[in-house]
């Protein structure tokens, strides 16, 4: 990823216009219009995405070890994630998606399944950060939620 140097992507502090050129990149490379990105001052652990108006908003104060790069990479996954199991499918029948992910569960529940940090959105940021750094291992897995650093240990 030619635009972004070496010393940007380890830097913490990325800037606005680092993280909207790597939002540029990924969308391009996926093929998506590119997410809205917003700053919140408020101590959030990180970031939240949110898939139905393409933005994600990001703490200018937060309070996780995962860096900035790194939370970028997490959010736009969620953005993906979405526009690959949420979107294609007609709002009618998201309900037998429930079915086949969770047996009984009810709409709202799976839909957060899939939207939260279950094996469709584990798949989707080990894809995102392999496109990315090339080698995955440079994610810092570590400072993930411990399901998801846990997930990623176990299957190499
Ligand atoms: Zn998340």
């Amino acid at each position: 990823m030619e635009t972004l140097t070496q010393t940007e992507l380890h830097n913490d502090l990325i800037n606005h216009a680092t993280c909207e050129q790597m939002l540029e990149i990924l969308s391009s490379y996926f093929g998506v219009e590119k997410p809205k990105l917003t700053w919140s001052r408020k101590p959030l652990r990180n970031a939240y995405a949110h898939p139905y108006s393409n933005s994600i908003t990001m703490s200018s104060a937060p309070t996780s070890k995962l860096k900035r790069a790194d939370v970028l990479l997490h959010e736009f996954a969620h953005i993906l994630t979405h526009k690959k199991y949420i979107e294609p499918v007609p709002t009618i029948d998201r309900y037998k998606i429930a079915e086949r992910f969770d047996g009984c569960y009810g709409r709202v529940r799976v839909l957060s399944r899939v939207r939260d940090h279950g094996t469709e959105f584990r798949q989707t940021l080990l894809e995102v950060v392999k496109v990315w750094y090339g080698d995955a291992d440079k994610y810092e897995w570590k400072w993930e939620y411990k399901s998801i650093a846990k997930w990623y240990t176990k299957r190499k």
